[in-house]
């Protein structure tokens, strides 16, 4: 609930609406998960609000898995049902990852603490119906969608844990954990609004990312500068063949209709959209496809940028991972064609958290 709705349930228990605001803190601010804690609130009105049923909280972490990069893959399950999603937390400290944020400075605060700035990777769904041949979170199929709380309730649990203080540390969130936020609009979007006006959270350091559902692109393109995250979009070929091959999803929208539907969206200054493209040894790394990837992006007239993934082995899945050399020569035949590219270093591989990985593993890989 937002503070309006915070403020509805205080007017309808005859408290002063402004009540309202004081709960929405407790939860979104001091992150507090019992009624009983909520020191704002006078006693009687929290006795009264706990005889009569009313909840906080949030999803809680029931699982930890740390890779040896520092990146932690939680397993956290909501209150509705024993159904469990998957988080990323990745710190980025001393080894200044360059990536998405190349180019930018490690905001050192002194602390002594690990990290200077970090990403948490949220799910919106549990599991995905969009079957890209190359995603383990695939084979789940789609389970349920996750509620707006369950998606806003991920990262205040995250921030939570690594006691994050928001206005001071630098947080980025990207929406491409397991499910296809567009396919769960509507939550999707509620969750974000959360998390900037309740949360605190700046909506230029999120990302969403979409295979390319051009009903919910459309929809993204309403929405206002303040609350609208950056785009990216799961491109991962060089041309409809193979795209249609790699992401079955491209038959229903092929990609001129996801770049018409892009080109829709009020950038703001200096914002680029993200093309995402997942290497896949022999298939979708070969040089003569970086140029028509090349080709593809100039085309589009959008200011954008090419992020490239090693693709992250998963069981049962019949990709290769493309050789260190093969993944270079690529880079730079983008790069030579003058498109902006960043490779992505892979975050968890050994826990199973890096991209296209999220299947609720329960074991990390001896
Ligand atoms: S890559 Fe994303 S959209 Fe595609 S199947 Fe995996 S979770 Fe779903």
């Amino acid at each position: 609930m937002n503070v309006a709705e915070l403020g509805e349930v205080m007017s309808g228990l005859g408290e002063p609406g402004w009540r309202g605001r004081q709960v929405a803190e407790a939860i979104y601010r001091q992150r507090i998960v019992d009624v009983g804690s909520i020191t704002t609130l006078p006693k009687g009105l929290r006795d009264r609000l706990t005889l009569e049923g009313w909840r906080v909280g949030r999803p809680g972490v029931v699982q930890v898995f740390t890779s040896v990069d520092g990146t932690e893959r939680y397993l956290v399950q909501g209150q509705a049902d024993a159904l469990t999603v998957e988080t990323v937390w990745m710190p980025e400290g001393d080894e200044g990852e360059a990536g998405d944020t190349a180019g930018e400075e490690a905001a050192g605060d002194g602390s002594g603490r690990k990290w200077d700035r970090a990403t948490i990777c949220v799910s919106s769904q549990v599991g995905c119906a969009v079957n890209c041949q190359f995603c383990l979170t695939a084979k789940l199929g789609l389970q349920r969608n996750l509620s707006a709380g369950e998606i806003a309730g991920q990262v205040v649990e995250v921030l939570d844990r690594q006691r994050v203080e928001i206005g001071k540390d630098r947080v980025n969130l990207v929406f491409m954990g397991m499910g296809e936020p567009f396919l769960n609009y509507d939550n999707f979007m509620r969750a974000v609004r959360l998390l900037v006006e309740e949360v605190g959270l700046s909506p230029q350091r999120m990302t969403v990312s979409t295979s390319g559902i051009v009903p919910g692109i459309e929809r993204f393109a309403e929405e206002p500068a303040e609350i609208r995250p950056k785009l990216a979009i799961s491109l991962n070929a060089p041309n409809d063949e193979v795209r249609s091959e790699v992401m079955p999803i491209n038959r229903k929208w092929p990609i001129e209709a996801i770049v018409d539907a892009v080109r829709a969206v009020r950038l703001r200054a200096k914002e680029r959209v993200t093309f995402e493209y997942v290497l896949l040894g022999g298939v979708t790394d070969q040089p003569k496809q970086a140029a028509e990837v090349a080709r593809l992006v100039r085309r589009t007239g959008l200011p954008a940028k090419v992020n490239l993934i090693a693709w992250n082995p998963g069981p049962g899945i019949p990709y290769t991972t493309p050789s260190e050399g093969a993944v270079e020569i690529f880079r730079r035949a983008l790069g030579a064609e003058g498109v902006p590219v960043y490779l992505r270093r892979p975050r968890g591989r050994d826990i199973y958290a890096a991209c296209g990985q999220l299947k609720r593993t329960e074991e990390a890989r001896s």
